[in-house]
């Protein structure tokens, strides 16, 4: 199945929620679900009744949306997360959350997590001092991730961080400068994915 190139704010009016995926402008008036808070589409503003397997379907779609994966990948996360110990749900969204795209976003090293997913694959990152250009790379408790000294030399990129400077970063990660560091994986009051993963097993466990 091939990644959706279209217009990315639909995806959140779809949803009927932010999913931050466009970096500053969705913490602005300019945001399309505070603007057009209805789905796109002629039917849009019509009122459905929506089934139990609806929601649960919402909520996976949701979930991959907001970070950016593809169906099967997700579906891997969902068995991998299965087979761990804990709460399947608060499992896959920590899987979710330890993938090196989003990773660099946490860090304020990119303006959204498409932008990190781009960046990561044009090997701007290192990880453990390794050249890394997987964004699926799934880090783990005490990775460092750096940014590539030529990259900082790059006025893009400086822009980039410039910009982002200023947001901070989960208590989960920690930032000194250009080097990042995952001090533990997050517990789930840590994750801000707007989703209930609850939903989320329900529909993969049909
Ligand atoms: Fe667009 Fe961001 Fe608002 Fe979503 S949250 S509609 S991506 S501006």
């Amino acid at each position: 199945m091939s990644r959706y190139t279209g217009a990315v704010c639909k995806l959140c009016r779809r949803e009927g929620k932010k999913l931050f995926l466009k970096g500053e402008r969705c913490y602005t008036g300019k945001c399309s679900v505070e603007r057009r808070s209805y789905a796109p589409g002629q039917h849009g503003q019509s009122r459905k009744k929506t089934s139990e397997y609806g929601l649960q379907l919402r909520a996976k779609q949701q979930a991959r949306r907001f970070y950016g994966i593809q169906e099967g990948q997700f579906h891997k996360y969902f068995l991998m997360a299965e087979r761990k110990s804990g709460v399947t749900g608060e499992n896959l969204l920590r899987i979710c959350e330890s993938r090196l795209d989003n990773v660099v976003y946490l860090l304020g090293w990119a303006n959204s997590r498409a932008e990190a997913r781009q960046l990561v694959q044009h090997g701007h990152y290192r990880v453990n001092g390794r050249k890394v250009d997987i964004p699926s790379y799934l880090l783990k408790a005490g990775d460092a991730v750096s940014i590539k000294e030529r990259s900082l030399e790059s006025e893009k990129f400086k822009a980039v961080l410039d910009a982002n400077a200023a947001r901070p970063v989960p208590a989960w990660l920690e930032r000194d400068d250009s080097i990042g560091k995952v001090i533990n994986l997050p517990e789930r009051d840590q994750i801000e994915a707007p989703v209930e993963e609850h939903l989320i097993v329900e529909f993969y466990s049909k």
